[in-house]
């Protein structure tokens, strides 16, 4: 019996989440058929991705190249507004940075495409209107984010009796840097991951730890558990990607390699699991000994304040998440300091004015007035 293959509709193919989704596909060319291809303006990789994995239509942001992209393929150029809506796409894999494909992802679910959700900020940004929209529309939300994926693998089959959960966060690269050197870190040095391979924006997140507040808001909606029921430990190795206490005291983890094609993997197969031999398999001898421990404030200023400004609700995650753009922008065209990034999002946020239960355009308006104040505080 030949089954179809799975139809991917890929957001974001040239970045870090969407070079690893294709590695994955690669390794199952039976299993996935890419449909569609979107990417910002790597134009050269896009090509060299047509090539190898013959998707029926793709878009890259420079509308001049496109028709030079397709030449000697059978793509066609299509606006991502009609991909997302297409018929034959199975799962929407939203694997952007910020929130460019917010509306996009809104779009699919709404004509009940499943969505695996790479990108954080959608979740963060639209919380119960994504929520609500995923439900209404009876369409699958899968998280690719390791430390979900870590909850969800979890709590598969008994998400009624939770009692905690804890995410892990590696601490980021500035972790063991003293204190009195981190404001002359530059970007160079904080892009340099310990642990994980990712986008720049999420590896200076991860240093702040602003990526973690992010995470909370994620797994509060994700699997409705109330934030304070949801605990963060700094822990090393990131080889224990997030635990969940169940209501007798009991404690699962799941336990990797720090690897993104693993939950991108899980998401993309999900309900199945296939051996895939690009990934290497973990050995808990070689480890040796697994570490955690309590976050540290003054290391992490913007752990805190992300969090307090988050759980407020309404507009106030969009808000964030627009300050958190434009401070991270700011820091890597290093016009403020590694230490100045907490100060600089705390005196956007002064000036929001919050909207209780927005909608859409409120909430996107939020996240653009947001990075549009952090462009005025510099000038
Ligand atoms: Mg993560």
């Amino acid at each position: 019996m030949v089954l179809k293959r799975k139809g991917i509709l890929l957001l974001g193919s040239t970045g870090s989440i969407g070079t690893q989704t294709l590695e994955v596909i690669r390794a199952f060319p039976d299993y996935f058929e890419v449909i569609g291809l979107v990417a910002g303006n790597n134009i050269d990789l896009l090509r060299k991705q047509i090539e190898e994995f013959n998707p029926k239509f793709a878009y890259c942001n420079q509308t001049d190249i496109n028709i030079q992209l397709f030449d000697g393929t059978d793509c066609v150029y299509m606006p991502i507004e009609s991909m997302v809506i297409n018929p034959e796409v199975d799962l929407v894999v939203a694997a952007t940075s910020g929130d460019v494909s917010v509306l996009h992802t809104l779009s699919a679910i709404n004509s009940g495409i499943d969505i695996a959700l790479a990108n954080k900020e959608t979740i963060v940004m639209l919380g119960n209107l994504l929520m609500d929209a995923v439900k209404n529309n009876a369409v699958t939300l899968l998280p690719i984010d390791s430390e979900p994926s870590a909850i969800w693998q979890c709590i598969r089959g008994e998400d009624n009796n939770i009692s905690k959960l804890i995410i892990t966060a590696s601490g980021g690269s500035v972790r063991s840097i003293p204190l009195r050197y981190m404001k002359d870190l530059s970007p160079k040095e904080v892009l340099k991951h310990p642990n994980w391979s990712m986008g720049n924006k999420i590896t200076v997140d991860s240093a702040t730890m602003m990526n973690k507040v992010f995470e909370v808001i994620e797994a509060h909606w994700l699997f409705d558990v109330p934030f304070e029921k949801i605990d963060v430990v700094i822990h090393p190795e990131s080889m224990i990607h997030s635990l969940v206490e169940f209501n007798d005291g009991s404690i699962k983890a799941q336990i990797s390699n720090p690897d993104m094609r693993l939950p991108i993997q899980y998401a993309l197969m999900y309900p199945d699991r296939k051996n895939n031999k690009f990934i290497k398999s973990f050995d808990p001898v070689n480890i040796g000994s697994l570490n955690f421990f309590n976050i540290d404030y003054e290391r992490y200023p913007c752990f805190k304040l992300g969090l307090e400004t988050a759980i407020k609700g309404g507009t106030w995650p969009a808000a964030l998440s627009g300050a958190d753009d434009i401070a991270v922008e700011y820091f890597l065209k290093r016009k403020i300091n590694f230490l100045e990034i907490g100060s600089f999002i705390s005196d956007i946020l002064s000036s929001h004015k919050n909207i209780v239960n927005p909608n859409i355009d409120q909430i996107l308006n939020a996240a653009s007035s947001a990075r549009e104040r952090g462009r005025l505080l510099i000038r």
